[in-house]
């Protein structure tokens, strides 16, 4: 039985929808806000995520950020009576999978669920060797754990890090060894190519470095690559 947890404030709606996808056998949840979201997801593991992008205490964009930083493969299908252009937009450059805008017909829904995930069962058949990474990496003297969003630095502080700085750091420990362009960092990091300039990764890499390395004019862990951009060994 499938899992899937729909973070929606509106109760009516919730409730519609809980009633409707028990009926077609999946398991659900329900979230009424963007913490109490999180919350769920972390200890439901759901296989997709339904997910209003207006809500109490923590906004749909926030909490698609949060997932995605820890998962790039659970299916977010945005529910939404925001239609506008943009806002599709942002959401599929953070990693949606599917949007519908409110009002919405039940049947086409429930068939875009059922597509979503027979998708993300060839993808996780094809993923077999994932390149998942545990939640708190180590290298030279330094740490960084994702979930506390923490960091140990060179100097043996304990430092905050942004979701930007923590998702760079993450593309860089899955490919670590590897020469990658700026442009890939870009991509994979911030999902985005077009509105930022490659001067973004090389200012995130300045802060890296003083954070993490000892001497950050000879790094031994966020390296240059001349020609091609940069390179991450532990
Ligand atoms: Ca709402």
């Amino acid at each position: 039985m499938k899992k899937i947890l729909v973070i929606e404030d509106e109760k009516h709606l919730a409730e519609g929808l809980r009633l409707n996808l028990s009926l077609n056998n999946y398991q659900v949840e329900i979230a009424s806000d963007g913490i109490k979201g999180l919350k769920v997801w972390r200890s439901f593991k759901p296989d997709l995520i339904i997910l209003d992008l207006m809500l109490p205490e923590m906004d749909g964009f926030k909490v698609l950020e949060e997932i995605r930083l820890f998962d790039d493969r659970v299916p977010i299908l945005i529910l939404s009576a925001k239609s506008a252009v943009e806002d599709k937009i942002r959401c599929l450059k953070k990693g949606v999978d599917d949007y519908m805008s409110k009002p919405f017909n039940l049947d086409e829904f429930l068939l875009r669920i059922e597509r979503v995930l027979q998708r993300s069962d060839w993808s996780s058949e094809a993923n077999e060797l994932s390149n998942e990474i545990p939640s708190k990496i180590e290298f030279g003297k330094c740490w960084v754990d994702f979930e506390q969003r923490s960091a140990l630095n060179a100097e043996g502080n304990i430092i905050d890090l942004t979701v930007q700085e923590l998702k760079l750091i993450k593309v860089l420990y899955q490919n670590k060894g590897k020469a990658l362009s700026r442009k890939f960092l870009l991509e994979n990091a911030f999902g985005y190519s077009i509105d930022a300039n490659s001067r973004t990764i090389d200012n995130f890499i300045v802060r890296l470095r003083k954070y993490f390395e000892t001497e950050p004019k000879s790094p031994q862990h966020f390296k240059s690559k001349r020609a091609v951009g940069y390179q991450f060994d532990s």
